[in-house]
């Protein structure tokens, strides 16, 4: 009998800068999964909630996309992306050597074939899986309120020692990105990521 591919709801995917976190700067591919329930308050991709109603793809199709360009690093995110079983995702893309970079919430068991990094972002509307606190290659949590200063030391305090932490302005936010500057000044073992790709006007 004939195995069938696993597919995925793609809101969008597209190449650009990731523009957050750690790997700011990079030139990556980016697959933005359908499906998300965390439901923060402030979020900026609500349009990405439902899991139904997206084109699907395989992870073939998927394949094909990364490498008509020349970049390596994919980074898959949402919507909450642990809402899938990505593992036959993770493998197709890590068999040609690719560089996978998982943003997530933690709302949802990692997969079982993990990714080269995971970008762990909390989030207080959802208690997330433990183990993201251990599994994690950098900390981002995104500010909306003061109060999420204090949260975000407690997430820290859970994370392994050193781990690099981003402290990020809800969209735009100046009122946060102000109690950032003046927390990281007395706090330094945060940085700051600031969403480029917003400032850029890029995808
Ligand atoms: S986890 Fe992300 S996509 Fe989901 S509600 Fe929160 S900010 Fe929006």
């Amino acid at each position: 009998m004939t195995k069938l591919a696993p597919v995925y709801p793609i809101v969008e995917h597209f190449y650009s800068l990731q523009g957050e976190g750690f790997w700011a700067g990079k030139p990556a591919y980016f697959l933005r999964l359908g499906g998300c329930d965390v439901g923060c308050s402030w979020c900026d991709t609500r349009h990405s909630w439902p899991q139904e109603g997206w084109p699907t793809y395989t992870p073939a199709e998927m394949l094909a996309w990364v490498t008509q360009t020349p970049t390596r690093h994919v980074v898959l995110t949402g919507g909450e992306p642990t809402l899938h079983s990505l593992s036959a995702l993770i493998q197709t893309l890590r068999a040609v050597g690719l560089f996978i970079q998982l943003e997530t919430s933690g709302a949802h068991a990692p997969p079982s074939t993990l990714p080269d990094w995971i970008t762990f972002s909390p989030k207080r509307f959802r208690e997330p899986d433990p183990v993201y606190y251990e599994l994690a290659h950098e900390l981002k949590v995104v500010v909306h309120s003061r109060s999420d200063l204090l949260w975000a030391e407690a997430q820290r305090a859970r994370c392994k020692p050193n781990l690099p932490a981003f402290l990020q302005p809800q969209a735009y936010q100046s009122a946060a990105l102000e109690w950032i500057l003046a927390y990281l000044k007395e706090n330094p073992h945060w940085r700051l990521s600031m969403q480029w790709h917003r400032y850029l006007a890029i995808p």
